[in-house]
């Protein structure tokens, strides 16, 4: 069976690519067992040599890719570029680290000397969103091939064709063709075959709670080592020391940026009742400056949702909340052949109102106000996601209670949402369970193991 892919900003037609089947997926994977033997053996710095060299591919075909990005998740050509850049610095990040990989040694006791050395696992499953589908690629396959492993990789049905083109970097920087494959298809034919093959040996999951729930009945729990990264309703609080320009700069790029279809976007805003109507006045301002259109016409810096589905699900979750609420702006679908959806802020909300407990992936910012701090940490902590969180502030010690106090798996002061690739990346409570990126993502592909020498 063949899937389409869409252009969001037209919904026109723009390519398509095979379903791999239950079967295919078996001996796609058979095919990378055979990889391993030879990729698995090969020295570190030779398998980061590979990486180095596809992110300079990749840096020089970078206009191209961007454009591939834009015409099938949406995302303005300039935050394409960024996402194809990043996938450059995953790679060379991991190129970088390639000969670090080692175990440590224990003191001599009376069993005799003991070490450990670490090895790759064997086969990886990848399974992508198609939110930054280039990025999140890259977080996966860079620790899984840099440290022995081969990757199969499962792009989002409405994302297949970048990783398709960063999957042909890698192969002409010379990474052979049976340690990474890309298995288009859908979730519920190529991923859950993915998901329940016995021959995979880690499985890393980015996408929503319910799929990653789903993922974790259907996997060989007792075999396979399992990363997920699931959603967030990350809340940015903005006390009333905070500087007010910087914190709705923040707040505009933290939950319009990629049309605020990321993980980590502001999804909460949370602002001191002091400088509330200030905040929310200039945040009006430059909420209505956005260039809403196509993501390819120079000049857009919102472009439109991925998909039909998550354009319905943000519609409907604003008129759901929005009775008793007071919109500032947006609030509704705008008139064209893309998905499109206006910028939106809505304050006055009810607590238990969709807005404020689910995850709205989407550019809409439900705005609350707070009186003192330790209320705001409470509204921030009462969802059951933990991804991300910022605090917007010039106190230390306001900084310091946040960062205590707020359960997430990362938490910014002054900025929300931008991730180098050296630091861990993961979430707390529902939002997922281990790490990527930084030195943390290879420990998850290496198993270690303890050798002891008789004296
Ligand atoms: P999704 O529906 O969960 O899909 C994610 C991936 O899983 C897609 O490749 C999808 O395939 C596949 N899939 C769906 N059902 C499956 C199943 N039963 N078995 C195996 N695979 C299956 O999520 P999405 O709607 O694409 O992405 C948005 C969500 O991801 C949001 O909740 C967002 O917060 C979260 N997210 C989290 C992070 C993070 O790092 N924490 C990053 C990005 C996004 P199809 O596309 O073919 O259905
Ligand atoms: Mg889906």
């Amino acid at each position: 069976m063949a899937i389409d892919v869409f252009n969001p900003a037209s919904n026109e037609k723009i390519g398509e690519v095979k379903e791999f089947t239950e079967d295919e997926v078996g001996s796609t994977i058979e095919r990378l067992q055979d990889g391993f033997s030879e990729w698995s053996k090969r020295r570190p710095a030779s398998r980061g040599m590979v990486l180095y060299k596809a992110a300079e591919i990749i840096r020089t075909d970078q206009n191209r890719l961007a454009s591939i990005l834009t015409s099938e998740q949406g995302k303005p050509y300039f935050e394409a570029r960024n996402e194809i850049q990043g996938v450059a610095a995953v790679l060379e990040f991991y190129a970088s680290i390639a000969g670090t990989i080692c175990g440590h040694t224990t003191p001599k006791s009376d069993y005799g000397y003991a070490f450990t050395n670490k090895y790759p696992m064997g086969v990886c499953g990848a399974i992508i969103p198609w939110n930054m589908p280039a990025l999140i690629m890259a977080w996966k396959i860079g620790p899984a091939i840099v440290s022995g492993n081969t990757v199969i990789v499962k792009p989002a049905e409405t994302t297949p064709l970048t990783n398709i083109e960063i999957a042909k970097a890698l192969y002409s920087a010379g990474l052979p063709e049976d340690v990474l494959a890309i298995a288009t298809g859908s979730g519920n034919i190529t991923g859950v075959a993915i998901a329940r093959n016995r021959n995979i040996r880690h499985l890393s999951f980015t996408g929503s709670v319910e799929t990653g729930e789903r993922i974790s009945k259907m996997v060989d729990a007792g075999k396979i080592r399992l990363t997920l990264e699931l959603g967030g309703s990350d809340p940015m609080i903005v006390c009333d020391d905070a500087d007010i320009d910087k914190a709705v700069a923040g707040a505009v790029a933290g939950r319009f940026y990629n049309c605020g279809q990321i993980c980590t976007a502001v999804k909460r805003l949370f602002v001191a009742d002091k400088v509330a109507d200030a905040f929310i006045d200039r945040l009006k301002t430059a909420t209505e400056q956005l260039r809403i259109g196509d993501g390819a016409v120079e000049g857009t810096n919102l472009g439109p949702l991925n998909n039909i589905k998550g354009l319905n699900n943000i519609d409907r979750i604003v008129k759901d909340s929005i009775c008793s609420a007071k919109v500032i702006t947006g609030a509704k679908k705008l008139n064209s052949p893309g998905n499109f959806y206006a910028p939106t802020l809505i304050t006055d909300i009810e607590p238990d109102s969709r807005l404020l407990t689910e995850e709205v992936f989407g550019p809409v910012l439900p705005i609350v106000r707070f009186e003192n701090l330790d209320e705001a940490i409470g509204m921030a902590n009462s969802t059951r996601f933990g991804l991300g969180a910022s605090i917007w502030t010039n106190d230390i010690r306001n900084a310091s209670k946040a960062i205590d106090e707020i359960r997430s798996g990362i938490l910014w002061v002054n900025r929300h949402s931008r991730i180098p690739p050296e630091v861990p990346f993961g979430g707390d409570k529902n939002s997922g369970i281990g790490r990527e990126n930084g030195l943390n993502a290879l420990e998850q592909y290496l198993i270690e193991k303890t050798i002891i020498i008789a004296p």
